[in-house]
């Protein structure tokens, strides 16, 4: 088999990724002093989460101008009636005695401005009239992409990621004792024994575009889990297994789903993807793969369909994919209705749809003729 540095495809660098770019310092060993919070607290700014919700600024107008994300001060917090509690480390509704978690540090901005991320899921029912009169809404983390500055869509990923990953690791796996944030949440210690210690963690996925054996076709498909979302295909993708390298779990993931052996693998660029499969934080490692032949044998549990598509046909779908009817965008799941086209790829805030335009915009094969 040809080793990847075969391969002659000049990889252009992909696009800056939705959730990625994030420009908040995360370096800052202060972190570790025990009373980094409490002295922090007064002077940062801090970010309301509700399980995958993110407070922003409510806009009174439909200019259609970008959301802000509502990054709070410690009065505008405690006008909202959220307080520091009495242990000095987390936080309380001051009525109906709500108890939240501590803040978590996400980094420091460009103004030395530390900027923290509160969850206050537990105090939603009680919050909901108080962020209204305030101007303040909560809006889904998913249906922010195309809503937010990139920048500030990567901080909102990283609060939600972090804050869920801090309510999904409340015992230690290792003992069954409860365990508490550290280092401003950078890190989870068990109170039965500090070294069972756990980090927020994150699920790498391979994403792959595989191109056919004369490398005039790409391999699309439809996963069960977007059943419902209507005439969609993308790349196909799957979780990277323990002691499996990116390109192996390239290769099994298309044997797996399509039935095609691939080749040469190289790895293009990677995507944060904070809204994954079971509330999970996952990395999106985008692939571009060489099929060694080209019969397709779809695994019918996994996948509703599996296809080649023309280069032209990708072409056009990439140009279609902004269109409003794209079932991506959640306003329909009909098919797009000029060009003779029956699906939809997912729109630019996809590592999918990058890698797609990629391989279509280059105008022969991606991996040398040799291989
Ligand atoms: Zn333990």
């Amino acid at each position: 088999m040809a080793s990847v540095s075969d391969a002659v495809a000049t990889a252009p660098e992909l696009v800056a990724q939705s959730f990625g770019g994030n420009t908040l310092e995360r370096t800052l060993p202060a972190r570790r002093d025990t009373d980094f919070l409490s002295k922090a607290l007064p002077a940062a700014r801090l970010l309301l989460v509700l399980g995958r919700g993110v407070c922003v600024r409510a806009q009174a107008d439909a200019s259609g101008a970008p959301k802000e994300l509502a990054s709070l001060s410690l009065e505008e917090l405690e006008q909202l009636g959220i307080v520091p509690s009495s242990n000095g480390t987390g936080m309380r509704l001051n009525t109906g005695g709500a108890s939240l978690p501590q803040p978590y540090l996400l980094g420091q901005d460009a103004a030395s401005v530390l900027r923290l991320v509160l969850d206050a899921s537990d105090a939603g029912d009680a919050l909901a009239e108080r962020l209204a009169s305030a101007g303040l809404q909560v809006a889904d983390l998913r249906a922010l992409m195309p809503q937010l500055e990139a920048t500030e869509l990567a901080v909102a990923g990283h609060a939600v990621a972090l804050s869920q990953w801090h309510v999904a690791h409340r015992f230690c796996g290792r003992c069954g004792a409860e365990q508490v944030p550290i280092e401003a949440g950078a890190k989870r210690q068990c109170t039965a024994d500090p070294r069972h210690r756990v980090y927020p963690r994150t699920d790498p996925v391979a994403i792959m575009l595989v191109e056919s054996a004369a490398g005039d076709a790409a391999l699309l498909g439809r996963p069960r889990s977007l059943r419902g979302r209507g005439a969609v295909l993308t790349c196909l993708s799957g979780f990277i297994e323990q002691g499996e390298a990116i390109e192996e779990a390239v290769r099994r993931e298309v044997a797996e789903e399509a039935g095609v052996p691939v080749g040469p693998v190289q790895i293009l660029g990677s995507q944060p993807w904070p809204i994954g499969r079971g509330g999970g934080c996952e990395l999106m490692i985008g692939c571009v793969a060489k099929a060694v032949a080209d019969e397709i044998h779809t695994d019918q549990e996994e996948m509703e369909e599996v296809r080649w598509v023309s280069r032209a046909n990708v072409l056009e779908a990439v140009a279609a994919s902004a269109h409003p009817d794209n079932p991506y965008y959640g306003n329909s799941t009909g098919a797009p209705a000029e060009g003779g086209l029956d699906f939809f790829i997912p729109p630019p805030w996809a590592i999918a749809h990058h890698l797609i335009k990629a391989w279509a915009s280059r105008p022969v094969p991606w991996f040398s003729s040799r291989l």
